[in-house]
């Protein structure tokens, strides 16, 4: 199957802060956009197209999020948005956004499964990858057994995750994520069960934190590279145009 890649503009249909430091957009999925999303899948990336002034000539600003949820049936795209100020774009606009405005999305068609087949998974993330992290638990079998590590501002921002693994789940608090984060001490020690033939390790967090865990992985223990994934979701004192993803 060729990857189509889809463009549309979405109407926001409602905002809710759902815990202190997320908000959560509800985009409407019209009759035609049903049709486009049809083999998109929840927990897929996204590029959301953030207006400026069309007056002034601006282009839109483009920020990288997750199709949290794609729930055809009621025609609604979910995405969360972590509510870090009004220094970023994206965040303010999910800040101050209303029912009734526009979004232009950007995805791509995909069947891939978000993480390849494995009887354990590690799974480490902060508070922008938990639309992903959610998304991909929603996802995971009966018959397998997942440990996550997540960090978020506070107590009063984890929420409920939802599963058929058998998972344990350890929060982290960190109010002030761009200043550091003990998210990579708490993976390295984390204890990894021995005896399981199919492994898997899945980061997205703050790029000093997945840069770290990289090298732990990778060069340290030598892990095998199709067991591990890693990706740097932001970068603290850099807006996403200049974030490289090494
Ligand atoms: C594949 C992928 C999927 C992602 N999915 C999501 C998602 O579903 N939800 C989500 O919230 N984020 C998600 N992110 C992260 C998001 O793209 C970044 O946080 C992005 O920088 C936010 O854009 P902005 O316009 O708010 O801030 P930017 O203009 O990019 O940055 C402005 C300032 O804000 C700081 N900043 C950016 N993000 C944070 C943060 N989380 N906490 C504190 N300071 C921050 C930057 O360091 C910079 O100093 C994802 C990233 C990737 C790569």
């Amino acid at each position: 199957m060729t990857t189509k890649k889809i463009r549309s503009v979405f109407t926001v249909k409602n905002k809710k802060f759902l815990t202190p430091h997320l908000i959560r957009v509800v985009l409407d999925i019209d009759e035609d956009q049903k049709e486009l999303l049809a083999h998109v899948q929840s927990g897929s990336n996204n590029k959301i197209f953030i207006p400026t002034d069309p007056e002034k000539g601006s282009e839109p600003i483009v920020r990288t999020y997750t199709n949290r949820k794609i729930d055809l049936e009621n025609r609604e795209l979910t995405i969360d948005f972590v509510s870090h100020g009004e220094n970023g774009p994206a965040s303010a606009w999910a800040l101050h956004v209303n029912s009734g405005d526009s979004l232009e999305v950007g995805m791509k068609e995909s069947t891939r499964p978000l993480v390849p087949d494995a009887d354990f998974y590690l799974i480490v993330g902060d508070a922008t990858a938990l639309p992903v992290i959610c998304a991909i638990l929603e996802q995971l079998p009966s018959y397998v057994t997942a440990k996550v590590l997540l960090e978020v501002h506070e107590k009063k921002d984890e929420i409920m995750l939802c599963s058929a693994a058998d998972i344990s789940v350890e929060w982290l608090h960190n109010p002030q994520p761009e200043k550091g984060s003990l998210l990579a001490k708490l993976t390295q020690q984390t204890e990894i069960p021995l005896g399981i033939l199919k492994k898997y390790i899945y980061i997205a967090a703050e790029y000093t934190t997945v840069r770290e865990l990289r090298n732990h992985f990778k060069t340290i223990l030598n892990w095998d590279p199709n067991g591990l994934y890693t990706c740097s979701y932001w970068r603290a004192g850099q807006s996403e145009d200049k974030l490289e993803n090494g």
